[in-house]
């Protein structure tokens, strides 16, 4: 019986550990199919930069299928260091703005520019390395948990991790964990919440320290006080950065340079918070509504909210 039961064992790990390989063969595939997609102009330079800058969209179309146009000619500026937000019904077109500035597509037409240089000019490699993104839902590698964090600067060392993860908020959970920063993560290890995992993304970026930072809120709802720990933590990660970030919740965007609200892929208002709220058109129905909704969490605005 016994006999029977180890060759058995083996073959379940066997199979899972084959089954996961070929999951992750596919996702590599996938995501080698998109880098031929996106080649470097010949004789393309590195991205010139000297600290924080600017990021601006010019007229920007584009399409995932030619027929179904989903940006219509979206123009705005990124001052340096200045957060801009983007809210706007799901399927307005708010994560393919930052899958575009990341680069993952070109656009159709327009530019989109970062310290005036046009991204499809410099190499891909530079303008990624200049941008921080945390992403709407984290893949997290099946690796420690510093490995996730320390992923992308993996000579900085445990220190560093530990100096991340304490600025994200996630030092006292992991230091909870059964191995600590040694605690394997990820899908074949310990499972975290989308927020925990949010916060693992945000170490990550603060570690790498990229003048550019891209934040996709998660659209998954939030207890209050979680919601609250990443809006700090999303706060001091912007510090002295140039950053998109996509809003789901309006608490995330009140202090925010500028707000651009999308709808089908059109800028259909776009201000600070209190001027939109003034303005009295969409934006303020969306805050009227989140205000009186389950999502107490957006609170009263402070007084200073268009700053
Ligand atoms: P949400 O708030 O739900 O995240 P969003 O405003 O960020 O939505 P996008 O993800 O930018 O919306 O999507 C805009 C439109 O583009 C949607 O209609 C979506 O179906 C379509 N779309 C997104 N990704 C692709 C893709 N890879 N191929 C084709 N169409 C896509």
């Amino acid at each position: 019986m016994i006999q029977l039961y180890i060759p058995l064992g083996f073959l379940g790990v066997l199979y899972r550990e084959i089954k996961q390989s070929l999951t992750d063969l596919d996702k590599m595939f996938t995501l080698l199919e998109k880098e031929r997609e996106i080649a470097d102009a010949p004789g393309a330079l590195p991205l010139q930069l000297d600290g924080p800058p600017t990021v601006r969209f010019e007229d920007v179309r584009f399409a995932y299928e030619p027929a179904r146009q989903i940006l219509h000619g979206i123009s705005f500026e990124i001052p340096a260091g200045k957060t801009v937000a983007v809210v706007g019904p799901s399927g307005s077109g708010k994560s393919t703005l930052a899958r575009l500035l990341y680069r993952f597509y070109d656009i159709g037409s327009g530019a989109i520019r970062i310290n005036g240089q046009d991204i499809r000019q410099v190499t891909q490699g530079s303008v990624r390395q200049a941008i921080g993104i945390v992403p709407q839902d984290t893949v997290l590698f099946n690796d420690s948990i510093e490995y996730n964090i320390l992923y992308g600067r993996p000579d900085a060392g445990h220190d560093a991790a530990v100096a991340a993860a304490r600025a994200a908020h996630i030092h006292d959970f992991i230091e909870r964990l059964p191995q600590g920063y040694a605690t394997v993560v990820g899908e074949r290890g310990l499972k975290l919440s989308g927020g925990e995992k949010q916060r693992v993304a945000i170490a990550r970026t603060l570690l790498k320290n990229p003048p550019i930072l891209i934040f996709d809120e998660a659209t998954s709802a939030l207890d209050s006080a979680n919601e609250r720990a990443i809006q700090a933590e999303l706060r001091s990660a912007a510090r002295n950065k140039t950053a998109l970030v996509i809003a789901h919740r309006l608490s995330t965007v009140v202090d925010a340079h500028e707000i651009i609200v999308l709808e089908h892929g059109h800028i259909v208002e776009r201000g600070t918070h209190a001027q939109l709220l003034a303005q009295g058109g969409v934006y303020a129905g969306m805050w009227a509504l989140q205000q009186s909704g389950a999502d107490t969490a957006a609170g009263s605005p402070p007084a200073s909210a268009a700053g």
